[in-house]
C-alpha cells in the first residue's frame, strides 16, 4: 500500500518523534568498597521493581523519589549490565548511530561500567560490545553480507580533541600534539578529520579481540602520558571509543553504515569554589567540563521537549555525537552513583541531571528541571 505525500510526511514526522524519545537512562549504583567509610549506611535505596530509587537527601533530611528506564542495584554485575544494553549496542549493525554515556562524579564507577578491568568477568561494556558485534558481523558475513569494522579512540580535554591511537596510524607526518577538528561529510554526518581508524578482523574472532586489546593498551598509555604532562587525571576529560561498522550486501547491493560510541564522561562533580582560584589550569578544566556536560544536558532537554533548535554546536562532545542525538540516532545514559553518605549531594545532582534527560518518559507535565541550582553545571 503506497502512502500519499501527506501520509508520508506524517509517517516521517512520527518516526522522528519516536527517535526523539530514543534516549534512555539507566542508573547504576556501585557497591561499597574497602576505601569507603566503614559502617556507612547508603542513602540510596533501589526499589525491587528495577525502575525507581529513593535517595535520602542529607540537606533537607527528606527522601526524593526518581524513576528511570532501569535502575541497577549495587549487586548488579558486569554481565547483567551488559545483557541490558546488548540489543541496543547491536542496533549499530542495523545502521543506527548509537551512543552510550557514563555520567557521574569521579569514583562512581563510570570507567568500571564502560571499560571495566581485565579480560575476565570484570570486563565492561567496551570489550563485551566489540565481541558481540564481531560475532554478529561474522555470522552476517556468512549470509551474503560483507561487514568491516574499525575502531577509533579519542579524548576531549578542555574542548580539544586528541587521538589516543595516533601512534598506531600507518601514515607518518602527523605529530602527536596535532589537534583534531570535527567536520561534516557530504551526507551531513560528523567525522573527525585525520582520526586513526584501526581495522578489526571480523572473520577471525581471536585476532579481532587481540587487536582490541592492543589498541586499548595504546590508548591507556596515551592517556597516562597526557595526564602527567598536563598535571591532570583522566577523570577531567571525556573519552570516546568508536566502532565504525560498514556493511555491503553482495546480493541486494544494500549498504549499512552504523556507528557505536562508548563515552566515558569527565567527572560531574561541582567546582569547589573555595579552592578554585588556586590553580588556573584546574579552573579552565572545570569550566570546560561544566560547559560540555551542561551542553549535553541542553541537547537532551531540547530533544525531550521537541524544541525546534537543538544546540549541538555548543560543545565538541555534542557536535561530535550529533548523529547519535538526532535522526537515526540512539542514546543511552548511565548515571553512575556512589553509595556513600558523603556523596549524597553529588548523587542528587546527577539524578536531577538524568531526570532532565528522561523528561519524555516522565511526561510533558513535568516542569523544566533546572539542574545544579544556580551554579553552572
Ligand atoms: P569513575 O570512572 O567514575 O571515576 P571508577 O570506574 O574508576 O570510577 O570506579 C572507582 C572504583 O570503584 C574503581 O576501583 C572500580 O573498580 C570500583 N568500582 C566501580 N564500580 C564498581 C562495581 N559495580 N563493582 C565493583 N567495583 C566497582
Ligand atoms: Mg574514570
Amino acid at each position: 500500500e503506497l502512502l500519499n505525500g501527506e501520509q508520508l510526511r506524517r509517517h516521517m514526522h512520527n518516526t522522528i518523534q519516536e527517535l526523539r524519545g530514543n534516549i534512555r537512562v539507566y542508573v547504576r549504583t556501585r557497591p561499597f568498597l574497602p576505601g569507603d567509610k566503614q559502617n556507612d549506611e547508603s542513602p540510596v535505596d533501589v526499589s525491587p521493581d528495577g525502575e525507581s530509587l529513593t535517595i535520602l537527601d542529607r540537606r533537607s533530611g527528606s527522601p526524593i523519589d526518581f524513576k528511570f528506564d532501569k535502575v541497577f542495584p549495587p549487586s548488579a554485575g558486569q554481565e547483567l549490565v551488559f545483557e541490558e544494553v546488548s540489543d541496543f549496542v547491536q542496533s549499530a549493525l542495523d545502521g543506527y548511530h548509537v551512543c552510550l554515556f557514563s555520567y557521574g562524579q569521579t569514583g562512581s564507577g563510570k570507567t568500571h561500567t564502560m571499560q571495566g578491568c581485565g579480560n575476565g568477568p570484570m570486563r565492561g561494556i567496551i570489550p563485551r560490545a566489540v565481541e558481540k558485534i564481531l560475532d554478529q558481523a561474522r555470522s552476517l558475513n556468512q549470509h551474503k553480507w560483507n561487514f568491516t569494522v574499525s575502531a577509533s579512540f579519542l579524548e576531549i580535554y578542555n574542548e580539544d580533541l586528541k587521538d589516543l591511537l595516533i601512534s598506531m596510524k600507518s601514515s607518518k607526518g602527523s605529530s602527536s600534539s596535532e589537534k583534531l577538528s570535527i567536520k561534516r561529510n557530504r551526507e551531513g554526518r560528523s567525522y573527525v578529520d585525520g582520526l586513526a581508524q584501526i581495522p578489526i578482523d571480523v572473520n577471525d574472532p581471536l585476532a579481532g579481540m587481540q587487536q582490541l586489546d592492543a589498541l586499548m593498551g595504546v590508548a591507556a598509555r596515551s592517556r597516562s602520558v597526557a595526564s602527567t604532562k598536563m598535571n591532570s587525571q583522566s577523570s577531567r576529560s571525556h573519552s570516546v571509543f568508536m566502532l565504525h561498522l560498514n556493511g555491503f550486501n553482495e546480493e541486494s547491493g544494500a549498504i549499512v553504515n552504523g556507528a557505536l560510541n562508548l563515552c566515558d564522561l569527565a567527572g560531574s562533580e561541582r567546582l569547589d569554589r573555595s579552592g578554585a582560584g588556586a590553580d588556573a589550569v584546574r579552573l579552565r578544566e572545570t569550566q570546560s567540563i561544566n560547559k560540555s556536560l551542561s551542553c549535553l544536558g541542553d541537547v537532551f532537554n531540547a530533544l525531550a521537549t521537541g524544541a525546534s533548535h537543538v544546540p549541538y554546536r555548543n560543545s565538541k562532545l555534542t557536535y561530535l555525537l550529533q548523529d547519535c542525538l538526532s535522526g537515526d540516532g540512539k542514546a543511552l545514559m548511565f548515571v553512575n552513583l556512589s553509595p556513600t553518605t558523603a556523596s549524597c549531594g553529588e548523587s542528587v545532582c546527577s539524578l536531577r541531571f538524568a531526570q532532565r534527560v528522561n523528561q519524555v518518559e516522565l511526561g510533558k507535565a513535568t516542569k523544566h528541571i533546572e539542574y545544579g541550582g544556580k551554579g553552572k553545571r
